[in-house]
């Protein structure tokens, strides 16, 4: 495993302008810990020491790329749950509005003022204008038509 964009700044800040053996110490020391400032943190995924810049202090990997790798493990732990367990099923929502019939209607009308908008949007008052004309010219050309192609020479 390689260490993360944060374990890699972190790692750099100690060790910008030493000697190769002086670099070669310093990561040793930091590799095994334990860490004297609270904010030096081992990343969970990679392992290395990082320093946590966040501001309430909990990050838990060092950078983006951990942190991916982080939720795709935990995105495949929580698909591992095996169905039948652990699952709270919603109960199925009442039919409020019969909108497959050809008059459709409401079975409350109180359910239907609060709701109505989530079925039934009234158009855009910016596209009126546009929806007039385009009926308008649906009649005059009586029916759809394919558009002119016009050949560019
Ligand atoms: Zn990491």
């Amino acid at each position: 495993m390689y260490p993360g964009e944060g374990a890699i700044e972190y790692a750099k800040s100690l060790t910008e302008g030493l000697t190769r053996e002086e670099v070669a110490t310093i990561i040793h020391t930091i590799m095994i810990g334990p860490f004297e400032d609270p904010r030096v943190k081992r990343c969970e995924v990679c392992e290395y020491p990082f320093r946590d810049v966040t501001r309430p202090g909990n990050a838990k990997v060092c950078g983006p790329t951990c942190k991916t790798i982080q939720k795709t493990a935990q995105r495949w732990k929580q698909r591992q749950v095996k169905p039948g367990r652990n699952i709270t099923i919603k109960a199925a929502k009442p039919v409020r509005y019969l909108w497959w019939l050809e008059y459709p209607y409401w079975t409350s009308e109180r359910w239907m003022l609060s709701h109505v908008g989530s079925y039934e949007r009234p158009h855009d008052p910016d596209k009126l204008l546009t929806i007039a004309a385009a009926k308008q010219r649906y009649e005059m050309m009586g029916g759809r038509r394919k558009p002119v192609r016009k050949a560019e020479y």
